[in-house]
């Protein structure tokens, strides 16, 4: 890179070492043609998706906003600080690695939903209820497709938790 200086068209490293604990590389460099050094830093640039909401509003990610939902629907429940972190974490991090500039925020509270399921099923239960009464009309289509898809499924679990038939079942 130029020289911040006197503008010389090169500059060279004489040091690069991690920083951050490795988020950051830092670059010494020294301009030859005027002696001066000078550090330079480098990081990923890791920008979050903004958040698509209804009516086509967008909003900056909240990460705060995202613990809080997290917070709220863990409430009293035997989950560990720790525990809810790296839940927040993974969101954070999907929302990332999606590298979207923009995602619908139906998006994040599946994700969040994914979340909870894992951690704890009364708060995923509490988390889904309140949330899908937010949800369009589409994604609510969505969901009730859904479940008619596993009623089935969830025939057999019944019928077979009335265990009369236990013996014929192949
Ligand atoms: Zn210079």
């Amino acid at each position: 890179m130029h020289c911040p200086f006197c503008q010389h068209e090169d500059t060279r490293v004489i040091d690069s070492r991690l920083a951050d604990d490795g988020a950051t590389v830092r670059r010494r460099r020294e301009c030859p043609a005027c002696g001066e050094r000078f550090n330079t830093f480098e990081t990923a640039e890791l920008k979050m998706p903004a958040i698509i909401k209804s009516g086509e509003r967008r909003q900056m990610f909240d990460e705060h906003k995202l613990r809080t939902s997290f917070e709220r629907a863990l409430q009293k429940r035997p989950v560990t600080g720790d525990a809810v972190d790296a839940a927040v974490h993974a969101v954070v991090s999907d929302l990332r690695k999606s590298g979207e500039r923009e995602v619908p925020s139906r998006q994040v509270g599946e994700l969040v939903m994914r979340e909870l399921k894992k951690l704890d099923q009364v708060a995923y239960v509490r988390f889904a209820s309140v949330y899908r009464r937010f949800e369009d009309v589409h994604a609510f289509r969505e969901e009730i497709e859904k479940l008619e898809r596993d009623l089935p499924a969830l025939d057999e679990k019944q019928l077979s938790l009335l265990g009369s038939d236990k013996q014929n079942k192949p």
